[in-house]
Formats: C-alpha cells, structure tokens, sequence
C-alpha cells in the first residue's frame, strides 16, 4: 500500500462507532467492567501489553486510532502519543539512560531538547556529549563504554544540516546505543527512521500532523525492541495526551500529505528565489542542489516540508526591523507545520557547543504555508524593499 492510502485509512474503525467516519472523542478516567471477570480478564491483558482500554491516563480508542495510524505509517512495533513534541523527545531518552550514562546529542538538535540534557540529564548524573551534526560515522571516536543513546535531528533544528543517518546507527548499534530520532522536518511520509537504523522515531505532531496551528502533541514510534523500555518510562512518567487534541492531530494526518506536498513546492520555490537576491548569503534547504546536505538528502529523503533558513548577508538592526514590520501575509511566530506562512528572527546563542556557526549576518526562519506562491514572494520583495529604504 502507498502512504497516501494508508494515511487515509489507518487506525480508522468505523464499524466500531455506528459508521461514523472519524473516531469518537472519549473523554475518560474510569472505565467500567460489567463483572469480575471482565475486570480480571482487562488487568491479564494490560500486564501483557495488549491492546485495550484500561484507565483513561493510559489512552482510550480515540488515543489507539492515531497511535495506530502513526505505527504503521512509521513500520514501527508501536506509536505513542505525548502531551507535547518535546515530551517525545525526552521521555525516550530518560527511558534508555541511568546515572552514570553517556548520551551522544547532535550539535543542531532542537534548543528545548538540549537545555533537557544541560540540566535535567546532567543533574540525574547523565552525561552529554554534542556532536557535530556532520560527523557521520566518526561519532565512533565519542562513543564509550557508558554511552547509551545517540541522538539525532535531520536536517537539524534552525540550521538545517543533514545527518548521515544510517553511518550514525551503524556506529551506535557497533556499541550497543540506542537511537533516537527527532524526525518532525521529514515527518515519516519523507523520511523513514526505522528503515535507516534508527530505533526510536519522534516527532512533534503540533507541526505537519496537527497542521493548523491549534494543538500541542508529540508521538514516539518503536521497534519491538525498545518499545517496553519505552512503554514503561512513558507511563511511569504520566505521559498522557488529551483526547481534544489527539482528535484533532487524527483528522490533520488524513491530509497531511497533500499539504505536505504543497508546503514542500512552495518552500523550494521561495528558497531558489532567495538564494538569487543581492541581500541573501546563503539559503539552508537541503532541497536544493547547492546546499550541502543535498546529496544526502536525495540518497535517503523522500521529500520534506515548507520549513527552511536563509541566512542574510549583515545590515542594520532597523534595516532588519524595517524587513520584518509590515509583512502582511509571513506572520511572526514559533512552531511551523500550521496552513499558514511564518517568518522569525534565529537566534543561536547557547544553541551550539561543538561546532560554531560561520556567518556574521542574521539568520532567519522561514516557513511556506498553503498561500498562492506569488502572494509570498511579493510579501518578501515588499520587506527587501523596505529593508533596503531603512539601511539607505
Ligand atoms: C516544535 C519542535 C519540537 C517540540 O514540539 P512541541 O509540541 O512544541 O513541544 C521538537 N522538535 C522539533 C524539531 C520541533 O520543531
């Protein structure tokens, strides 16, 4: 099966709910057993891990549909759901780690992502090391005998380097770690981690999943192998997703890739026009064939998404600002993935140990929405524009 049929039809039951297309929202704690032996008969079940309804912390059908839907869309044993993106991409690290341990973290992960590992890993006696993102294979030199996790992020968060995925978990498995992976850029349409070695696949689901910039959720997909290591730390740590929302991220992922593919061509479109204007560096999208994490990507990516960085060559502060006010449809804002364009000043401080960031001009996110292409290009010539007037 494609991924579009199975995108559509995945973790659905409509038999289930009267024929009702979508899955019902299910608000719950309690869950009643008609006798005793329906009560014993659940318990026997959740303590082997089969599938079920228990206890409301613990999911509910609403829950199992996405999660279903997520699993096999990833290959994955198991998906779980995660009240946020960065929950998804903590608890699986505290689930393969114990004082005394090493993790191996990618210079370029996602800012909240490491500040976790700079404080809370470090404060339960874990250890980071951050590695350049493009060390492939040569992470073996980092890697010691209490090095558990490595941790990857491709392209990486703000500077869109691509990682040599496979190079990385081939180096890990040789140790005995477990890899994880940030995949929200690709989501799983574009990219598939359990197919390039990776053990634990995440992603924020508030970005392409959810898609309209109305929830926070994060999901985790496992092998067989690690997922009751990872099971048992997501419940040990009352990681429990609200129905609303897990609704709402089920009904983004039946269209998830026909936005996608939208989102995609525009950002490609807008990241090859800036790339020729007089007041841009350079563009970071691994789309395109000059950037460097482009042949990379072409070996093992499908696709991506509509969210890139360019860097600009140095101006003024008020030229900057000149650049940002009066944007009429890039909206100033965090998170991405949602219908809508965004645009956002990056700022790297504290963001990287192991590698250092070569330009000197200010580095700027960028995200393609589902607007006509035209209308954002015009939106940036207008701010170019203004940008050029106010540095004058
Ligand atoms: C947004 C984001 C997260 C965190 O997701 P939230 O739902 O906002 O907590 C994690 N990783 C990456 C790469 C992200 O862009």
């Amino acid at each position: 099966m494609h991924d579009e049929t199975r995108i559509v039809h995945s973790g659905r039951e409509p038999e289930r709910f009267d024929g009702v297309v979508n899955p019902p929202v299910l608000h719950a704690s309690t869950i009643l057993a008609r006798n005793l032996a329906e009560w014993e008969e659940r318990k026997r079940r959740r303590a082997q891990d089969l599938p079920g309804t228990y206890y409301g912390m613990l999911g509910t059908a609403t829950t199992r549909s996405l999660e279903q839907a997520l699993a096999e869309l990833e290959g994955a044993h198991r998906a779980v759901v995660y009240p946020s993106g960065l929950a998804a991409c903590v608890v699986p690290i505290l689930a393969f780690v114990a004082a005394g341990d090493h993790v191996l973290v990618t210079d370029s992960v996602y800012g909240p992502t490491r500040r976790f590992c700079e404080h809370t890993l470090a404060r339960l006696g874990v250890e980071t090391t951050f590695y350049d993102p493009l060390a492939a294979g040569a992470i073996e030199a980092l890697m010691r005998p209490a090095t558990r996790v490595v941790f990857v992020e491709s392209p990486g968060s703000l500077t869109f380097e691509v990682q040599d995925v496979p190079a990385i978990a081939a180096a890990a498995r040789r140790h005995g770690a477990t890899v994880i992976m940030d995949n929200t850029w690709a989501t799983p349409l574009h990219f598939r981690p359990l197919a390039h070695g990776v053990d634990v696949s995440v992603q924020a689901v508030t970005k392409y999943v959810g898609g309209h910039s109305d929830l926070i959720l994060g999901a985790a997909a496992a092998t067989e192998a690690a997922w009751p290591r990872l099971r048992s730390a997501t419940y040990e740590l009352g990681q429990c997703a609200g129905p609303d929302d897990v609704y709402l991220a089920q009904r983004g992922l039946r269209t998830m890739h026909v936005r996608l593919a939208r989102q995609w061509e525009t950002g490609v479109g807008l990241a090859q026009w800036l790339a020729r204007r007089p007041e841009v560096e350079r563009v970071l999208h691994p789309g395109l064939p000059g950037d460097p994490g482009h042949a990379l990507w072409k070996r093992d990516f499908t696709g991506g998404c509509g969210l890139f960085g360019v860097a600009l060559k140095p101006v003024a502060p008020r030229a900057l600002e000149a650049f940002f006010d009066g944007l009429r449809l890039f909206g100033i804002g965090a998170s991405w993935g949602g219908y809508e364009s965004l645009i956002m000043p990056v700022d790297l401080a504290g963001l990287r140990s192991a590698t250092r960031w070569p330009l000197a001009g200010p580095l700027v996110r960028v995200h393609a929405g589902l607007e006509a292409p035209e209308d954002l290009r015009a939106d940036l010539e207008a701010a170019f524009e203004r940008m050029r007037a106010a540095g004058a």
